[in-house]
């Protein structure tokens, strides 16, 4: 019998997951279907009834259940639980157990780029959900100093207790004028862009949070966003001599770590990450 792996968001008709994810499933002959399914909110409760129906495998979560779905689910580990957010459910003897790759993902991106977390100042720009993973990704690799700049200060402060103790969380207003940023960006060797400017196909694409001025030449830095051309952000830090890293990365490895805990196989990442930038430059 076929089996199911869902994507449960709202909207999810853009999302890359279905494309990479099938291509793996299909490499490996798993007899799995990848679906997308589109659930407004209220739905939220009838998709985890489906959840626990015969055939389901498990599950991916994104915006805007992921907070939801922690307090929905049977179990959830102690990652979950730090991060605030689950992005993995799998189904174990009628069980529903949840976790969060999107801190694996953040890791594996930055480490395929060459760049070391450990000890290193960092700069990250928003603070929304995917932050979240951002600042316990940066606390589990090591980091020694974070700035957190967001638009709304409120929220970046919401993100220091995630830090810890092992490293010093410091917060600054989104505001390229704003002296603490400046000085967080120019002894940074990472910044990380968080925020949803330079989504393509919205209002913002065109934008970028930080001038190119504020880049450093040899710092990483990392945009989660992602789209067929590089985002200003990227343009910008290229222009600076800094090295661009797309959102590609992490999305495709957050999905192999949740492959993994679905199948108990490893993930096949060349598959993957053609499939995802076969499916993006169509
Ligand atoms: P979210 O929770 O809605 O947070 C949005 C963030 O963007 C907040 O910090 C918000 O600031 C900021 N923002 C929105 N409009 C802004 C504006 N006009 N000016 C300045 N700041 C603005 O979204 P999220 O879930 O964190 O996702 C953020 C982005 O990361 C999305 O584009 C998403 O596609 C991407 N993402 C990528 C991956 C991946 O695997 N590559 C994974 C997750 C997310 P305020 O707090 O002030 O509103």
């Amino acid at each position: 019998m076929t089996r199911t792996i869902a994507l449960i968001g709202h909207p999810v008709a853009h999302s890359l997951s279905p494309r990479f994810q099938q291509a793996a499933l299909d490499a490996l002959g798993i007899d799995a279907r990848y679906e997308a399914w589109d659930v407004p909110a209220p739905d939220l409760p009838i998709a985890i009834e489906r959840l626990r129906s015969g055939s389901v495998i498990g599950a991916n979560v994104t915006v805007p259940h992921k907070v939801a779905m922690l307090g929905r689910v049977d179990h959830h580990d102690a990652l979950a639980e730090r991060v605030g957010a689950v992005n993995t459910v799998v189904r174990r003897d009628g069980q529903l157990h949840a976790t969060n790759t999107d801190v694996a993902g953040v890791l594996r991106a930055l480490a395929d780029a060459g760049a070391t977390v450990r000890g290193a100042r960092v700069v990250l720009l928003g603070a929304g959900g995917a932050a979240r993973a951002v600042v316990v990704a940066l606390r589990d690799g090591g980091a020694a100093h974070l700035t957190v700049a967001n638009r709304t200060l409120e929220r970046a402060r919401g993100l220091v207790p995630l830090g810890g103790d092992a490293i010093a969380v410091e917060v600054a207003p989104l505001d390229p004028a704003d002296a603490a940023l400046r000085r967080a960006m120019r002894e940074a060797s990472i910044v990380i862009q968080s925020t949803s400017l330079g989504l393509p196909h919205t209002a913002t694409a065109g934008l970028s949070p930080v001038p190119r001025a504020l880049f450093a030449r040899g710092q990483v830095a990392f945009d989660l966003v992602y789209g067929r051309e590089p985002t200003p952000f990227l343009r910008y830090a290229e222009a600076a001599g800094a090295q661009p890293v797309d959102g590609l990365a992490m999305l495709v490895h957050q999905g192999a770590a949740s492959f993994r805990i679905w199948t108990g196989a490893e993930a096949p990442l060349d598959v993957m990450f053609g499939a995802a930038r076969g499916a993006l430059s169509a």
